[in-house]
Parts: structure tokens; sequence; C-alpha cells
């Protein structure tokens, strides 16, 4: 694990920070410069750099905590929808270098308008 990474300094309690979900494997937090009411973030407890150095078999934890921060999410922030993003590397905008995957909650017509 890099010294210096904040994920991994969040994913051992060394930095405190509202848990929105978590399991074994995986944890969501609140985005802290957030693009929209809720953007969240869902780490993993372990460090690794982007999504192809995980590993296929924590692929079930990750979409348990993909479903359930969503559910939590739509439910908190009263949204119709929701954006999952992953960035890998620095051409795709990772800034990031541990595995991380951005939840937009969405409502019609919102600020963010179509992402793609
Ligand atoms: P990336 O561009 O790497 O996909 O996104 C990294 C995200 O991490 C950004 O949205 C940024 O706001 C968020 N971020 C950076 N540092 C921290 C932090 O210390 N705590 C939290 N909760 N989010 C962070
Ligand atoms: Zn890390």
């Amino acid at each position: 694990m890099p010294e210096d990474c904040i994920f991994c300094k969040i994913a051992k309690g060394n930095i405190s920070t509202k848990k929105i979900y978590e399991n074994d494997l995986f944890l969501s937090i609140p985005d802290v410069n957030p693009r929209i009411k809720g953007h969240s973030l869902i780490i993993s407890k372990k460090h690794f750099d982007t999504v192809l150095d995980l590993p296929i078999t924590l692929g079930g934890e990750l979409l348990d905590c993909i479903k359930n921060t969503s559910l939590k999410l739509i439910d908190e922030y009263h949204a119709s929808g929701f954006n999952l993003i992953n960035n890998n590397f620095d051409s795709a905008g990772q800034v990031v270098n541990h595995f991380h995957m951005h939840i937009l909650p969405r409502k019609e017509k919102d600020a963010l308008g179509s992402i793609f």
C-alpha cells in the first residue's frame, strides 16, 4: 500500500468519515467535493490501483456495495436514478490511484444533465 494513499487511510480508519455502507471488502463514503448532492464513492478496503488490479473473486462484494449504497442514496436524496462511474488511469481522469467508483444520485432535469 502506498504510504500516502488517502483512500487507504480512510479505509483503515486513520481519517474519520461518514460511512454510507460497508461489507468485508468495500466501503462507501460521501465524496469530499460532490459534483451533485449525494455524490458518493465506493472504495476497496485493500489498495488496488485500478479495476484491472481487482481479483474477479471480489466482484460479488463489489456488487453488494454498489446495490446497497445506491438504494440508500436513492432513498436519502429522493433520487429517481443514478450514475456509476469508474475512472482508470490519468488519461481517463483518475486522480486518486486507489480503486473507487463514483455514485451520482440523479433526478429528472437536474444540474448534471446528460453525462454521455
Ligand atoms: P477520480 O478523478 O480519481 O475518479 O476521483 C477522485 C475523487 O475523490 C474526487 O471526486 C475527489 O473529490 C474525491 N476525493 C479526493 N480526496 C478525498 C478525500 O480525502 N475524501 C473523500 N471523501 N473524497 C476525496
Ligand atoms: Zn490505497
